[in-house]
């Protein structure tokens, strides 16, 4: 019987697997030959000043909506394209998808875009989003890229050379993530970095005693290191006094409010502040 029933389970997850590499090659066809312009559009989700409650940036975040194919989740969609060889051009339409949105804002609200592990590799990528921002005349100032600590890995020197290139041209850089990969210190310090973004994934669990400790620990690694600190995944007011006790300077989460159209984001950005408020977030780089 045991065996007769291991070898119904090895059937089983032959076909799981099967129907999963399936599934990857329809979306790496249907994104092979997508309308990048048409069917992928940007939603924006608010991040918030720990002690105004303004809103102070956003993040851009990717939608697929495929003509054949029906909506894709980012996360899926990205790695397929990362392992296909199809990420540069979604990353430039992205970015210049946004590029484009802040230019038509009536306020300077800055974003923050996410980088893949290749597009922080490559110099040509690196210099066409240079390129766009000069001729979109789009400030960099308003601009922050985020990249995490497992896309760099693929090559940390030519990462830090490009993301030194970016924060010469006047971009600041995030570290998305952070908390799941390495976090050295050392290593940190060598990056040319202005933030942390904690993790969500060290709110899941807000009644153990150790996620305090361990929160607390890396808000206290972006104090000495100098930069600033928010808080990803604020989900509810547990939530809320966590990053107040652990003492970041900004939160990001589903409280505040979802990924939304740029409208919604503007609006929510007009009832919580004044323009003023959008610099207070800024912490460069002490070094
Ligand atoms: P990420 O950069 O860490 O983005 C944050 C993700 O967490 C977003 O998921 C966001 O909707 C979600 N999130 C925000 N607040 C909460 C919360 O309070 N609770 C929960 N449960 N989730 C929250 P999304 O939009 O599905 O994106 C997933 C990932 O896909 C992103 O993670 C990023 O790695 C990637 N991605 C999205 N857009 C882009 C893009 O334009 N370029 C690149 N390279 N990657 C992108
Ligand atoms: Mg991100
Ligand atoms: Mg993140
Ligand atoms: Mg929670």
């Amino acid at each position: 019987f045991a065996k007769k029933h291991g070898r119904n389970q090895a059937v089983a997850f032959n076909e799981e697997l099967a129907k999963a590499s399936e599934e990857r090659s329809q979306i790496e066809h249907a994104l092979r030959r997508a309308d990048l312009e048409k069917e992928i559009h940007l939603v924006f989700q608010p991040q918030m000043n720990l002690h105004t409650e303004n809103v102070v940036r956003a993040e851009v975040l990717a939608r697929w909506n495929s003509e054949t194919i029906g909506p894709i989740e980012p996360g899926r969609f990205i790695t397929i394209a990362e392992e296909s060889g199809l990420i540069t051009d979604i990353s430039l339409t992205i970015i210049e998808k946004a590029f484009r949105e802040i230019r038509e804002w009536p306020v300077p609200l800055p974003i923050s875009l996410n980088l893949s592990s290749h597009d922080i590799i490559s110099k040509p990528t690196i210099d066409r989003i240079i390129d766009l921002a000069r001729s979109l005349k789009v400030d960099p100032e308003r601009v922050e890229f985020e990249v995490t600590e497992t896309a760099m890995m693929a090559d940390t020197e030519k990462a830090i050379a490009n993301l030194t290139s970016l924060k010469d041209a006047g971009f600041s850089i995030a570290l998305d993530d952070f908390g799941t990969g390495y976090s050295n210190f050392s290593y940190l310090r060598s990056l040319p970095i202005t933030k942390l973004k904690v993790d969500r994934s060290f709110l899941e669990n807000p009644g153990d005693p150790m996620t305090e400790k361990v929160l607390s620990s890396l808000a206290g690694m972006a104090r000495t290191l100098g930069v600033h600190c928010l808080l990803e995944g604020i989900e509810d007011e547990i939530d809320l006094l966590m990053a107040r006790r652990i003492g970041v300077q900004s939160v990001q989460g589903y409280l505040f409010g979802r990924p939304m159209n740029a409208h919604d984001l503007l609006e929510l950005a007009r009832r919580s502040a004044g323009a003023d408020s959008y610099d207070r977030d800024r912490m460069r780089n002490p070094a």
